[in-house]
């Protein structure tokens, strides 16, 4: 067993139990220095090739001498990727990332490449997971499907903005903004999501700003109320989707634990306390969410508050039985917010902002289930929104595994 790190969870991953480098705290890594007679600058010697990116083992940094080399590399992991899949979209504006990592789970990453407008410079958002599957199983979302895998350590979500960021630096750019809206439930794992954001965050490692990162949440409340006490991290943005409860059951079956209302008001006592914006999604889904009726409950909802709201056409998931809303349809939706004050946003072509689209190549991979399943789920998913839309609450339970 590798030497313990102050500061460092080891979960034994796979076969390996060395935590991620990128995951040890700056302070940590001084500890470890220190215990073994090391003075700090060797920290800063080892974080520097960390994230420099052109250290793949101890050996690349030719510094340090060759026993505290042999130490690094029995104590910690230079990345906890093993191997990843690029795919390109949008005429190479959009890079999604099919990772595997050491024990064989896979996760993804979407990098998105917004080019310079008039009055914005170009940015590189990366779309980032939390965990591997998530258990909060919203149906339009192919991750949901997949059901919950485990969580991520710390290392293995800030490495996949490492690895990002390397591709980028080969182009001579950098990575401007970090969303976590990938795979998972950022505060079902909140931990280790907090650690990460640190060492996105921390001069001495990645160094992005606060500004620059964004947290997204289907409504875990106690989470929300964590972060509103420990003050501005990041942007908080809730998955709100439906702003009535029966049909939020449906869609977010978080929503049957933690009702939309009291998720808002979480969110707006956050807003209050930090003097944040909160952003709050939804997935635009043709006759399901988008009617009038909706449009107004959300007003409703949102009204006066310190908000804004991304529109977002629903990317096709194989195995439901709905479409994007039309164009029109969520202009009409966007006015009514805008008639209300809510100001809204429609967001188009990167629908994966929201991981809707997040967990498609997992799922691919994961291999078709039968047709007959598929057909279960269809007809489930017709039933369970035949009920929402008249108005009458799930019965279901919440889902297993979305914690206290
Ligand atoms: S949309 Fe987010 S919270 Fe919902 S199932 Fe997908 S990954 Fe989980």
């Amino acid at each position: 067993m590798p030497t313990p790190v102050a500061g460092t969870t080891i979960t034994v991953v796979g076969g390996d139990a060395r935590p991620g480098l990128s995951g040890v705290s700056s302070d940590a890594l001084v500890a470890w220095f220190a215990e073994r007679g090391e003075p700090a600058y060797r920290a800063r010697q080892v974080a520097d090739a960390v994230w420099r990116g052109d250290a793949t083992t101890a050996a690349d940094i030719q510094t340090l001498p060759a026993a505290l080399r042999e130490g690094l590399d029995e104590a910690f992991r230079f990345d906890t990727v093993a191997d990843t899949e690029l795919r390109l979209s949008d005429g190479g504006l959009t890079e999604k990332g099919l990772h595997r990592l050491a024990d064989g789970a896979l996760i993804e990453s979407v990098l998105m490449h917004y080019p310079a407008r008039p009055g914005q410079r170009e940015r590189h958002t990366l779309c980032i997971s939390s965990q591997a599957g998530c258990a909060v199983g919203c149906p339009f979302c192919a991750t949901g499907e997949l059901g919950f895998g485990r969580d991520l350590e710390t290392a293995e979500i800030v490495d996949q903005v490492r690895h990002a960021a390397r591709r980028l630096a080969a182009d001579k750019k950098r990575l401007t903004n970090v969303v976590f809206m990938g795979m998972g439930e950022p505060l079902l794992n909140l931990d280790r999501v907090l650690a990460a954001v640190d060492a996105l965050n921390d001069p001495r490692r990645f160094g992005l700003g606060a500004r620059h990162i964004t947290v997204s949440t289907s409504g875990v409340v106690p989470g929300i109320r964590r972060l509103t006490a420990l003050g501005p991290q990041f942007t908080l943005a809730v998955s709100l989707h439906a702003a009535r409860d029966a049909l939020r059951d449906v869609l977010v079956p978080l929503n049957r634990r933690w009702p939309v209302a009291e998720v808002v008001a979480a969110a707006r006592e956050h807003a209050a306390a930090t003097g944040r914006r909160v952003t709050y999604e939804a997935t635009m889904i043709a006759g399901i969410n988008d009617t009038e009726l909706d449009a107004q409950a959300m007003a409703d909802l949102l009204r006066g508050d310190h908000a804004h709201v991304n529109l977002i056409p629903m990317n096709p998931v194989a195995h439901t039985p709905w479409t994007a809303s039309p164009d029109p349809v969520i202009e009409a939706f966007a006015a009514t917010l805008a008639a209300a004050g809510v100001t809204a946003t429609i967001r188009r072509n990167r629908g994966q902002e929201i991981g809707a689209a997040c967990g498609q190549l997992a799922a691919e991979r994961a291999g078709e289930p039968a047709p007959a399943v598929v057909a279960r789920r269809r007809a489930r998913l017709v039933d369970e929104s035949a009920h929402a839309l008249r108005g009458e609450r799930s019965h279901e339970p919440a889902p297993a595994g979305i914690g206290e």
